[in-house]
């Protein structure tokens, strides 16, 4: 970064601080050749946040943390792996980010932990669906329930077959 007041091309970084929400940044900068000092303002690439709209309306920023925590609690004493708890927050959130989303829903996270859950262990599934009240009545949730025995017994009719 040039002096904007001597025409130095070497400047020293004093202070970097993000604005707007991590969007921007900020760097004052010294020249060591006549000791002016002045702040330049970057966009930051690749850092955008991701917030979560609350059910009462209220946002916060996205965490990672959260996420892994509630998908923990659904694998409690099942064979689920920490990483592949990990890797399923971390693609949510890859995932939302590439799809441009700067706000989401968390109806949506729910929604898309689910779908991860579905594949990795069904019991999982159910455990967090139900915490996250996806069934609207405990009919839809008895028909769910149904549904994933109903799968199991055709699997294991396969096997004796
Ligand atoms: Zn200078």
């Amino acid at each position: 970064m040039r002096c904007p007041s001597c025409g130095a091309m070497e400047t020293r970084v004093i202070e970097t601080r993000t604005a707007d929400e991590g969007r921007v940044v900020r760097r004052r900068r010294e020249c060591p050749e006549c000791s002016s000092r002045f702040t330049t303002y970057e966009k930051a690439e690749e850092k955008r946040t991701l917030r979560v709209i609350k059910k009462d309306g209220s946002r916060e920023t996205f965490g990672r943390d959260k996420i892994i925590r509630g998908i923990g609690r659904a694998c409690e004493k099942l064979p689920v792996s920490l990483e592949q708890i990990e890797d399923l927050a971390s693609k949510i959130e890859d995932d939302l980010k590439a799809e441009g989303y700067g706000e989401v829903s968390v109806s949506e996270i729910g929604r898309r932990v689910m779908e991860g859950l579905r594949k990795i262990n069904q019991v999982a599934y159910v455990r967090f669906a139900s915490v996250y009240r996806e069934f609207t009545d405990l009919q839809s949730f008895q028909h769910e329930i149904a549904r994933l025995i109903g799968e199991k017994e055709v699997s294991r009719n396969g096997e004796e077959d």
